[in-house]
């Protein structure tokens, strides 16, 4: 049986390249028909909270990364926070201490610098020495009287080896077992470490694949040490690359371009749809040309094999267009629930606008964004007194010959217009442009001009559709005047 797991620690906003990981689990739990488990990995104290818990379940529900198991949801392999299985811990921890494959260390982070500085100085690399290897118990209570706080140590064996990890996406991976020193596997708090509660969670929830990122990798080999001391067979890996800027560097918040947290996807009005396709396509290839495409057609085709193990590139301009994409081909209804609250923010009121005219607006717009929050850039030109910015430009506009005579017969035409369908406007307009003695030059762009201020922007007709007819004509009016 298949059985992954997404385990964030409730730290801070979602990551994209953390996203992406949530995903590419989620995406091969569904295509094997397995279990996607939400697990939280909470140990670290001071920087954990229910916020940050909170915000996980927010991101992965707004995406549509349902989990099958886990925080919120439940299961059979539970609890799913780390902090309520502490006592689950304890259980392996004593029996590697019973086993002489674990032992307490009473270094303190003073003596352990004083050891690096040393090793520094000697030129060796810095690791930890086994110190307190071979305490005596009267050593301890010694130690321990003098009111030290102990930590767990995994003993690694003194006999170099090599730890092979067979990684689903890399390949064998070997590891000398001569970089591994004696880590720490329980905090001086009690509490155990990352690798060893991912170890005992992995084994105990029946993970097969453990599916995460490459920063993740260079944990594996103890990891595996640890699966080997505690007699279990380790899961099957999967490290996925990691994610780049286009100028090649760590996707971090300084990269500038790119967003670097779900939220603030989310917040500007990305699609969900969109940012889960392109987010698919970060490191994995679908077997055709066809890059648009839905969740299930994502899951069809997705394998692990045609995981990319290269570092993936995260194109914003590839996500704006796509999400251009998703935007254009939705359900006007959702785009406009989604846009109504950026239009209101942006100080334009609807209170007096009839739910049509709205839809209208938005359709008319929606070709021109790459994320909804954009679309109150676009609106000035249907709200409120039109003022010409460009007052020069206006002037050599209708300065031209015959637009006076443009303008006049518009006024006109659109005063007598029976409707404001705009494709009934659509031929007024092709029609008067026909009975004037003006070129197509002389007849839209003056006209655009005068009706939005602007050089460029959504077709005319619907552009007067929207205005109305009242406004179209005192707007020409003001041209001519
Ligand atoms: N809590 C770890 C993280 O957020 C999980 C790593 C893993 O999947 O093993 O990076």
């Amino acid at each position: 049986d298949v059985r992954v797991r997404f385990a964030p620690s409730p730290t801070g906003q979602i990551h994209i390249g953390n996203i992406r990981t949530a995903l590419f689990n989620y995406l091969f739990a569904k295509k094997n028909n397995g279990t996607f488990i939400l697990r939280i990995e909470d140990t670290d104290r001071e920087r954990s909270t229910s916020e940050f818990e909170e915000v996980i379940h927010k991101e992965m529900e707004w995406l549509g990364l349902d989990w099958d198991e886990g925080v919120g949801v439940g299961g059979n392999y539970g609890p799913y926070r780390q902090m309520e299985r502490l006592d689950t811990y304890n259980d392996y921890i004593q029996n590697l201490l019973d086993n002489d494959l674990a032992y307490h260390c009473y270094c303190t982070p003073e003596e352990l610098d004083e050891m690096r500085e040393e090793q520094r100085k000697n030129g060796e690399p810095p690791r930890y020495t086994g110190k307190c290897r071979c305490l005596t118990q009267e050593e301890r209570d010694k130690l321990e009287a003098e009111g030290r706080n102990p930590v767990v140590r995994f003993k690694v064996s003194e006999e170099t080896k090599d730890i092979i990890v067979d990684d689903l996406i890399r390949g064998r991976v070997s590891f000398s077992s001569d970089v591994i020193d004696d880590f720490v596997i329980v905090k001086s708090d009690g509490i155990p470490t990352y690798n060893f509660a991912v170890v005992v969670d992995d084994y105990l929830m029946e993970i097969s694949h453990v599916i995460r990122g490459e920063d993740h990798l260079s944990n594996t080999p103890k990891q595996q040490l640890l699966y080997d001391a505690l007699g279990w067979e380790a899961p099957r890996f999967a490290h996925l690359s990691m994610i780049l800027g286009t100028d090649k560097s760590k996707l971090s918040k300084r990269s500038g371009e790119a967003y670097v947290y779900v939220s603030e996807y989310r917040k500007k009005g990305y699609l969900p749809e969109a940012l889960i396709n392109f987010l698919s396509l970060l490191g994995w290839s679908p077997d055709g040309d066809e890059e648009i495409l839905t969740k299930e057609e994502i899951i069809e085709q997705f394998s692990i094999d045609r995981v990319n193990k290269s570092a993936a590139v995260f194109d914003v301009e590839k996500l704006n267009w796509m999400n251009g994409m998703y935007i254009r081909s939705a359900e006007l209804e959702k785009i406009v629930d989604l846009a109504k609250p950026y239009i209101r923010e942006a100080g334009y009121d609807l209170s007096d606008k009839s739910d049509e005219w709205i839809r209208f607006l938005v359709d008319t717009v929606r070709g021109s964004l790459d994320h909804v929050s954009e679309i109150a850039d676009h609106l000035d030109i249907f709200f409120g007194d039109l003022t010409y910015t460009d007052k020069e430009k206006a002037k050599e506009d209708f300065k031209q010959e015959k637009v006076d005579l443009v303008f006049e017969t518009l006024k006109n035409r659109i005063k007598s217009l029976d409707s404001l369908d705009p494709e009934f406007i659509k031929k007024m307009l092709k029609q008067t442009l026909k009975d004037l003695p003006v070129g197509g030059r002389v007849f839209y762009h003056p006209t655009r001009f005068a009706l939005t201020g602007k050089g460029s922007g959504p077709e005319l007709y619907n552009v007067i559709a929207l205005l109305g007819k009242e406004e179209c004509i005192n707007r020409l009016d003001q041209a001519l005047a």
